[in-house]
Parts: structure tokens; C-alpha cells; sequence
């Protein structure tokens, strides 16, 4: 019988179907496309939003889905399954189960009547602003200050790295509002980048893989922002808010690794099965199903895993050290097994258009965001 995620049930398994359809008909035909320009057309945004894709789990009151995470879940698998993680997925990803969350559990109620509808219907995309040229892993190094001036903050520096950096109409800053205090130093601001004297976008950067990721520097220099756009309304909140939300960032980043290695292992079954050398099929090799049947090992207990803490997070939430857990074992297996299949493939594997090729290059991506393995394992060993 073949397996079924827990978590899926009748409801969810419909709209599996109709996220399938519609990723096929709208956005598949033009991946080509976006990873030659760098970034996803507004159009996709606003198709997506039509139909629901966009904040599934935003209460309709804010004009979202009015679902829960496992609407999100299931709309990143399916454009995950069609190859359009590494471009439509990580940034409707961010904006609409990253992003909007923060406004909604942070923002005043003015700020999630004003926004999220817009979220929800693609008209208004969002970003995180974390990293910054000198620190990444170490989140309370960050320089980017929010000075206090009458009516609200000002605010200097720069961002780098950021997720739909060049598209975004709303970036939540991660900024020192207290350079003195470390940590309780930290908070989070909410920027309208629109008109905003000051604020300019820089290079949307050349990456390893995930080309249609508009991935991009952003520079601040004494950009005004009212106070009420503090999120949570007293400053040296950041950091704690944003290890609330960690936990479902890093299943997120966990689901996309497992949806990555399945393909990886379906696609390269297919190609085994069709390859001929030394008189023989590729799949007719002991070699080849031995390797073959370690990948969908690893990929099937990656998959039992993150389902597991599906039906955890649903019916509660997922501990921060288990989510860590989580992302730090499918992301480096989904390294190994992909690098796996890569070789399958033989000198295919290594050319772009072969969608082998893609996740593999997009794969080196999930070890290094959203906390390196390193940082995992810190939080790991912490709880030991
Ligand atoms: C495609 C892509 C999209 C991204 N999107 C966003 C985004 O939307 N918003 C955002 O804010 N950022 C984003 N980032 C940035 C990302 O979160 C950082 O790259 C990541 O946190 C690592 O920071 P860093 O690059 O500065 O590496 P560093 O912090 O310099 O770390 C370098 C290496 O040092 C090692 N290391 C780190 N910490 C430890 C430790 N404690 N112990 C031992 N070794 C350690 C690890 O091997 C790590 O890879 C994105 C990055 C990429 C590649």
C-alpha cells in the first residue's frame, strides 16, 4: 500500500490535488524563465494569491486561508514535487508561512488589517531582514541600528542575503535598538521599503543554484519608520520572538529537504531504468539498487520524521531542539543522497537543464539558512 502522511487527511489531500493542478498549469511552464531572470514574476504572486495559496494559515478576518500549518505544508510539497523550490517556493515560503506570521503574532491590529489581506493576495511581498555582511550565525551581532527620534526610529545599516530583496514591499528588520544591552539589545521592525528616504536595494546575488530566488543586499542609511512598526510594541523583544518562530521555520526547511530527496530518487529510477551500458540497463547493476535502496532509506526515514513532527505540531508544537534535530538530519541527507543520484546520472547529472542537476545545486543551500548544521547542533547539545 503506498504510505500516506498522517497529517493528511481528506480536506488537505484535496487541496494537494488542486495545488498540484495549479502549479502545473500556472507556474511550472515559466521556471525556465524565472531562473534565467533571476527572480519570480508579480504575475505568479498575485495567480497564487487568487487562488489561495498565499497565507493559507492566516485567519480570514486578515483575508487568509483561515487553515493551519498544515495548508502551508502541503502548498510548499507540491511546488517542491514540480522543481520550483528554489525560486517560487523559498520566497512565497518566507512571505506567506514566515513573514506573515510575525505580523500576525507581533503586529498591532491596525498593522494586520493594513497588510496581511495583501499578503494573502500577492500584493504585498514580504522578507526577513537577519543577516548582514558581518554576522549571520551569530544573530546578536548585528549592526543595523533603530535609533529613537520623535515619532519613531531611525534606522542604519545593511542586510545581505535577503529573500525576495528586491521585490519586497514589506521587510521585517532584525535591528539593535539597545547596541549595549546583547541580546535584550534586539528588535524587530517592521519597514515599508515604498518611498522610505534612505532605503536602497543593492545586488540581487549570484547564487551556487536557486536562481529564480531573488536573493538580495539591502542599505539603510537613517530610514524613517513610525514607531508604532516595532513589532510587539517594546523594544528588546527581537530575539525572543524570533526563536518563537524558529521552530516551524526550521520544519518548513525540513519538508522541502524530504520532498527534494524523493524527487532526487524518483527521477534517477526513471533514468536507471532507461540508461544502457555494458549490454545491460543501469538499474541492473547491484551497484546501482544497492545505492538506490540506501537513498530511499534515508529519504523514507527523513520522511517518517518530519511526518511524525507534522502530527506533533498540529496537534501542539515541535520543541526547538527537535526541530533543529529535524533540519539538521534531512538537509545533510538530502546532500548525500542527491549527491548519490548525481553520480547515477553519469556526465548528465552535471548539466543544468537535467532537473538533477537543479536540486543538487539548490540542495548545498538548505545546510548553510535558516541556521547552519553547526548552529543545530549547538542547540542540540544545549539541551543535552
Ligand atoms: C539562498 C539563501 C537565502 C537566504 N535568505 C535569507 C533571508 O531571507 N534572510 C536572512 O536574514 N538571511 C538569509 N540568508 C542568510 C543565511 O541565514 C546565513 O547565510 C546563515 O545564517 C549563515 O550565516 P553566514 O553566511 O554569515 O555564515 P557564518 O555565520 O559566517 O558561518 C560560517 C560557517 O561557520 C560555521 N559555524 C557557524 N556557527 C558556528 C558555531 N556556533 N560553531 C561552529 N561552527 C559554526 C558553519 O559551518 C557556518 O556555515 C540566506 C542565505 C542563503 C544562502
Amino acid at each position: 500500500m503506498p504510505y500516506v502522511s498522517p497529517w493528511i487527511d481528506e480536506e488537505l489531500a484535496i487541496l494537494q490535488d488542486h495545488v498540484a493542478r495549479f502549479v502545473q498549469r500556472e507556474l511550472a511552464p515559466h521556471r525556465e524563465r524565472w531562473e534565467e531572470q533571476g527572480y519570480v514574476d508579480r504575475e505568479a504572486w498575485l495567480k497564487a494569491g487568487q487562488v489561495g495559496l498565499l497565507c493559507a494559515s492566516i485567519p480570514e478576518e486578515y483575508g487568509g486561508g483561515g487553515g493551519h500549518r498544515g495548508h502551508e505544508a502541503i502548498i510548499m510539497q507540491e511546488i517542491g514535487r514540480a522543481g520550483l523550490w528554489g525560486g517560487f517556493g523559498a520566497g512565497t515560503s518566507v512571505s506567506s508561512c514566515i513573514v506573515a506570521h510575525y505580523i500576525l503574532a507581533y503586529g498591532t491590529e491596525a498593522q494586520k488589517q493594513r497588510w496581511l489581506p495583501k499578503m494573502a493576495a500577492g500584493e504585498i511581498i514580504g522578507a526577513i531582514g537577519m543577516s548582514e555582511p558581518g554576522a549571520g550565525s551569530d544573530l546578536q551581532g548585528v549592526s543595523t541600528s533603530a535609533k529613537k527620534v520623535e515619532g519613531g526610529y531611525r534606522i542604519s545599516g545593511q542586510k545581505t542575503w535577503i529573500s525576495n530583496g528586491q521585490c519586497a514591499d514589506l521587510i521585517v528588520a532584525v535591528v539593535k535598538t539597545d547596541p549595549t544591552a546583547g541580546a535584550k539589545g534586539v528588535s524587530l521592525i517592521a519597514v515599508e521599503p515604498a518611498g522610505a528616504e534612505g532605503f536602497r536595494r543593492g545586488r540581487r546575488l549570484s547564487k551556487l543554484g536557486m536562481h529564480a530566488q531573488d536573493t538580495s543586499e539591502l542599505f539603510f542609511d537613517e530610514v524613517f519608520v513610525p514607531e508604532e512598526n516595532l513589532l510587539g510594541g517594546e523594544e528588546g523583544r527581537g530575539f525572543a520572538q524570533l526563536m518563537h518562530q524558529l521552530a516551524w521555520e526550521r520544519l518548513q526547511i525540513a519538508i522541502n529537504a524530504t520532498v527534494a530527496m524523493e524527487a532526487a530518487v524518483a527521477l534517477t529510477v526513471d533514468y536507471v531504468r532507461q540508461r544502457r551500458l555494458f549490454g545491460k540497463l543501469l538499474a541492473d547493476f547491484q551497484n546501482t539498487q544497492f545505492k538506490l535502496a540506501e537513498c530511499k532509506t534515508l529519504a523514507t526515514v527523513s520522511r517518517r520524521f518530519v511526518d511524525r513532527l507534522m502530527v506533533e505540531l498540529l496537534a501542539d508544537d515541535v520543541d526547538p531542539e527537535t526541530a533543529a534535530m529535524a533540519k539538521l538530519w534531512t538537509t545533510e541527507t538530502q546532500g548525500k543522497v542527491i549527491d548519490e543520484c548525481v553520480q547515477l546520472f553519469g556526465g548528465y547529472g552535471y548539466v543544468s537543464e537535467y532537473p538533477i542537476a537543479r536540486l543538487y545545486a539548490d540542495a548545498r543551500a538548505t545546510r548553510i539558512f535558516g541556521g547552519a548544521s553547526e548552529v543545530m547542533k549547538l542547540i542540540i547539545s544545549r539541551a543535552l
